[in-house]
């Protein structure tokens, strides 16, 4: 693959991944200011505007120095008057915005969130011997939201029953609540990618409502929005 069309995760301001883009288009959001490179060194985060990555690129590519995940001559991009590494990640600087995108409350989705696991007792079990179990049950009121719905083994479900947690001896493993990562979809994700981008990024293929293949990078337009514009951003999109 021509390394301008290899893949880079984008990170709204907020460190959440919400995006791949190319390296080409990357790098053009470096050298506008939309945009830092994110490089993991000795396991922290460092970031780097286009002025501090040109200089970074042609140390490392002088010196070989590496990052965690390690350096090749081919992850640079040679161009008339730049020598410039191939951002892995990079974090947008002015935009907020969150995928407009809802995890869908399935069965499926509630026993990937649970890992397959009895959320009382801690057995993990094929998808056949999980039941999912209301924690107010709904003859109480219980509503079926992902706070209320964990996935239970069939003991425990029954030992349950229809009874409130207050009225038994059990205990959940943890509090229940809606996947908070944005989960990339339908995207080829090489392997040598993973590794840097795995903090940022749920692997896991939820199935989604509505529009995942939207997508949600900022215009320069919106780049350029004003203090105020960034604040109605945040009240609305977050
Ligand atoms: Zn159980």
């Amino acid at each position: 693959m021509n390394i301008l069309e290899e893949k880079v995760l984008v990170l709204n301001r907020l460190w959440q991944a919400i995006n791949v883009c190319s390296a080409k288009r990357a790098i053009c959001f470096l050298y506008t200011g939309h945009a830092k490179a994110v490089e993991s060194r000795n396991g922290n985060y460092e970031l780097y505007d286009f002025p501090k990555w040109l200089e970074y690129s042609q140390n490392n590519f002088f010196s070989g120095t590496t990052s965690d995940i390690g350096n090749d001559n081919n992850d640079f991009i040679h161009s008339v008057s730049y020598l410039v590494k191939k951002p892995n990640i990079i974090i947008l600087s002015f935009y907020l915005g969150y995928p407009n995108l809802r995890i869908k409350l399935s069965r499926e989705n509630i026993y990937k969130r649970d890992k397959y696991t009895c959320q009382y007792c801690g057995t993990k079990l094929d998808q056949k011997k999980l039941n999912i179990d209301h924690i107010l049950p709904r003859h109480r009121g219980g509503k079926t939201t992902w706070t209320n719905v964990v996935t239970c083994c069939f003991n425990c479900n029954l030992k349950k029953g229809g009874k409130i947690l207050s009225e038994t001896n059990m205990k959940l493993l943890q509090k229940p609540r809606a996947p908070l990562r944005y989960p990339l979809q339908n995207l080829h994700i090489e392997t040598r990618e993973n590794n840097s981008w795995a903090h940022f990024v749920d692997f896991n293929k939820w199935e989604v409502e509505i529009g995942e293949n939207r997508e949600h990078l900022p215009s320069s337009k919106q780049a350029s929005l004003t203090e105020n514009r960034i604040q109605g951003i945040l009240t609305t999109n977050i």
